[in-house]
């Protein structure tokens, strides 16, 4: 730092810097017009001339010192070497991806978290061997000319789309002299890679939500708005139209009321997500009590409700509460969508033992139409369904099993689904019996 500082208060390029540089033979000068004015009786005038040219001469011209040949070796030696030791272990504690390179784009340096990413580059390749983002090159080339750093970002779409964020900075040793307001080339240049990913899947997660929640609002609300309007004017003193259009608002309404209490349900458990539950219940009681509460839905719906479960019960760490929504959502969603095979069997089994001491698995299995193979990996997003008009038909929402899986989530718990079309299908919950800390 304190070399840094002297060359640029007087920088060997000014002449005052170059009289710094010359200042022994200065002084040597100085002395010796002194003694040849005082001794040899040299005329003043000639003397003080003689003087002033070779301070003019030193002021004019640079000179070459030993000491500024030795700076130049050592600032050719410190690039050579660097990044050091502890530049490299710096670099290594990063989370994200960093390369350091020098101006021309040689690789001099790839932190562990890019070797994870970009694979087998070595010290020596060009940047561009594991760089291909065109993007990212441009900037690398204008922090190289401009000496002043630069934040891009861009999009690449192969194999899976993907956002990344990179930011690419000057690097100059000390020493090196940077005139004020021009463009230094730096020595070596520290790109910082980012990959935005995950927070972009879930902004556009969150943007989709408030779109889908509004649409899905929107439409009773359109509805409800419209018989209103009936109501004051055409059907005013229709006694039958009032009746028959009140029946539908008030269904609306309840559509209303459901989407609203799921969405809040929603966001209650993504707020407990890192809290683990605590308590201790019995599947078996939890399956009996779903069952009790949906047995009025099945009668209704003449499908019969089996079970096979383990007499003595089956413990697991959990809270009962959610643990009963995800029995109940799982059973309805049987009885609206797989009623038609007429029976629906609740099973309860132990796994064998392994890391968490065994596994209580969860199953409801209907013998209905079952749901086509594409639709599996996506039916626990918000608001996807298989047919969206059979699901408003029974009075869904879209949210039941995305409430699933997050309740499921935080009791460490995994959703299997399985189904051949026609034959009905199967919604398995794998319960570690302990959650371990
Ligand atoms: P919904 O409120 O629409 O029931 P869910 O999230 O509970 O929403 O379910 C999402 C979709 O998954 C349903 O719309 C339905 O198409 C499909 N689905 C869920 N369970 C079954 C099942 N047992 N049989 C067939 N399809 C099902």
């Amino acid at each position: 730092m304190t070399d840094l500082h002297q060359a640029s208060t007087f920088p060997s390029s000014s002449p005052l810097g170059r009289l710094r540089e010359a200042r022994w033979l200065v002084a040597a000068a100085a002395v010796l017009t002194c003694g040849a004015w005082a001794f040899y009786a040299v005329p003043g005038v000639v003397a003080g001339s003689a003087f002033a040219s070779m301070v003019f001469i030193a002021a004019l011209f640079p000179r070459r010192t030993r000491s500024r040949r030795l700076e130049v070796v050592k600032q050719r030696e410190l690039r050579r070497m660097w990044p050091g030791t502890g530049m490299k272990v710096t670099v290594d504690a990063l989370p994200s991806p960093c390369f350091v390179a020098d101006g021309r784009g040689i690789t001099r340096y790839i932190n562990k978290a890019a070797l994870k990413v970009y694979g087998d580059l070595t010290p020596g390749d060009p940047l561009s061997f594991s760089l291909r983002a065109p993007s990212l090159l441009e900037a690398f080339d204008r922090v190289c000319s401009s000496g002043t750093a630069e934040r891009i970002s861009w999009t690449e779409k192969v194999p899976t789309e993907a956002w990344f964020e990179a930011y690419v900075s000057p690097v100059f040793m000390p020493g090196t002299a940077r005139e004020p307001g021009s463009a230094t080339r730096p020595d070596f240049v520290l790109v910082v890679i980012q990959d935005q990913s995950e927070q972009r899947r879930l902004e556009r997660m969150r943007t989709d939500f408030v779109a889908n929640a509004s649409h899905e609002l929107r439409t009773p609300l359109a509805s409800l708005s419209g018989f209103i309007e009936t109501l004051q004017g055409p059907a005013k003193d229709d006694v039958v139209a009032r009746e028959r259009f009140l029946a539908i608002m008030q269904e609306q309404a309840g559509r209303m009321r459901r989407l609203i209490d799921d969405i809040l349900s929603l966001s209650r458990i993504e707020l407990k997500a890192h809290v683990k539950p605590s308590g201790e219940v019995d599947l078996v009681d939890i399956i009996g009590h779903a069952r009790d509460a949906l047995d009025p839905v099945a009668r209704e719906m003449g499908v019969t409700i089996e079970t096979d479960m383990p007499e003595t019960g089956a413990i697991i760490t959990g809270e009962r509460d959610e643990l009963i929504q995800v029995a109940e959502n799982l059973i309805e969603n049987a009885l609206k969508y797989g009623g038609s095979g007429g029976k629906v069997t609740l099973g309860v089994h132990a796994t064998a033992g392994g890391a968490d001491n065994g596994q209580w698995d969860l199953s409801v299995r209907d013998y209905g139409e079952g749901i086509p193979a594409e639709h599996l990996p996506r039916l626990t997003e918000r608001f996807y369904r298989v047919n969206a008009d059979s699901s408003r038909a029974m009075k869904g929402t879209g949210l039941g099993l995305a409430i699933v899986k997050h309740i499921l989530n935080r009791h460490r718990a995994r959703l299997e689904i399985e189904s051949t079309p026609g034959e009905g299908a199967t919604f398995t919950v794998h319960f570690p019996k302990k959650i371990r800390a």
